[in-house]
């Protein structure tokens, strides 16, 4: 590996010389370096699963738009496996990959994989998660994820009517009881949202509007591993039989993605929750699954987090683009996404709170899902 990452470094040197020795066009050191030359390109795409609905759609809406362009395109899901994702990439390497698409499971296995690409001069796109720890990822598309957990902070106290819509403060003073879930503590992402929820929730925790029962508020202690909704169920099914034996009610739950919100509600209907009597705790999500949605039709989950997958893969494809034709692709923010040892540019995209008030004009109107897909 080494070996082959100095043959690189000495090869682009000579290359440099002799290109500054004759003079050369942008356009010949584009070439030369690899970067030209890209029509039908191969392009590999990675996603973590298809247990999830949102990343079925990241990679057919990425699939589609690349193939548009003309470049060929190798799609794999390694359905929450270390191991299957550093073959695939291995694999796409092999196959002559011109560029690598990938949202990683966990953020910091890819070393080696992002090492190879390195040596054969193929640009890594980190897609919506960011990969850590590793000098060789160029770009980085995704939502801006610390205002994720912002807006599903703000929702919970939205529907526990702490806020108005408009953001200013609502009738209800508490206490209320509330209890915290986050995500996949190898994901990147789930520490950018459970920081944006605390940002908004700390000081009603710390004023007393809210009170988390439990007593779980940090990080590692109310994090799922890979987002498993079995693991959420279990863990609201626990807090339900300790903390919450006595009779006092649970009022509110952050829960971080709409999977997780579905294995949550279901701990609460098994232990008594969603009738007019005892009705659902405000219950969060993220990322408008058709199943989600339909809860927060039937009242069930409160709201969930809209993140336009088209958009994303969208602005991933022109950024996959411009590389390839040896162009810098667009950012907005060089600051936020350090990956442990170098900031990644990123570009940034806004999400959406949507409840049962606005579905229709978010989701329905945008054509993300006909009313048909909601009943
Ligand atoms: C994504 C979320 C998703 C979660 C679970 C995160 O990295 O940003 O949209 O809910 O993974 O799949």
């Amino acid at each position: 590996m080494k070996l082959s990452r100095m043959g690189a470094v000495v090869s682009a040197a000579v290359l440099a010389t002799s290109l500054a020795a004759c003079g050369s066009s942008e356009k010949t050191v584009d070439k030369k370096a690899g970067a030209g030359d890209s029509a039908g390109a191969l392009i590999g795409v990675t996603m973590p699963t298809r247990s999830s609905e949102r990343w079925i759609s990241d990679g057919d809406n990425l699939k589609k738009q690349l193939e548009a362009l003309g470049y060929q395109v190798d799609l794999q899901y390694a359905e929450d496996k270390i191991p299957t994702q550093t073959q695939q990439l291995d694999n796409q390497i092999t196959k002559g990959a011109k560029l690598l698409i990938i949202a990683s499971i966990d953020g910091t296995t890819l070393t080696s994989q992002l090492e190879n690409a390195k040596a054969n001069k193929i640009p890594v796109i980190a897609y919506d998660r960011l990969i850590r720890k590793s000098p060789n990822v160029d770009f980085y598309a995704t939502f801006d994820n610390f205002k994720v957990g912002v807006q599903q902070a703000t929702s919970l106290l939205t529907g526990l009517k702490v806020l108005k819509a408009d953001g200013s403060a609502g009738d209800a003073k508490g206490p209320f009881n509330i209890e915290l879930f986050a995500g996949s503590p190898d994901d990147n992402n789930a520490t950018f949202f459970f920081n944006g929820a605390m940002s908004v929730l700390k000081p009603k925790i710390d004023d007393g509007t809210l009170v988390v029962k439990s007593k779980q508020t940090d990080f590692k202690t109310v994090a799922i591993l890979r987002w498993k909704a079995q693991v959420a169920q279990d863990r609201m099914e626990n807090l339900l039989t300790s903390t919450y034996r006595s009779g006092a009610k649970v009022d509110g739950v952050l829960s971080p993605y709409d999977g997780l919100s579905i294995g949550i509600l279901s701990a609460l209907k098994s232990n008594g929750y969603g009738t007019s009597a005892k009705p659902y705790p405000i219950v969060t999500g993220q990322d408008a699954e058709q199943a989600s949605v339909k809860s927060i039709l039937l009242d069930e989950q409160y709201s969930t987090i809209y993140k336009d997958t088209r958009e994303l893969a969208k602005t991933t494809v022109e950024m996959a683009d411009a590389v390839l034709k040896g162009q810098t692709p667009k950012t907005n923010n060089t600051t936020d996404y350090d990956n442990g040892v170098k900031v990644v540019p990123s570009m940034l995209l806004d999400s959406v709170i949507v409840d049962k008030s606005n579905y229709k004009k978010e989701l329905v109107d945008s054509g993300y899902y006909t009313e048909a897909q909601l009943k």
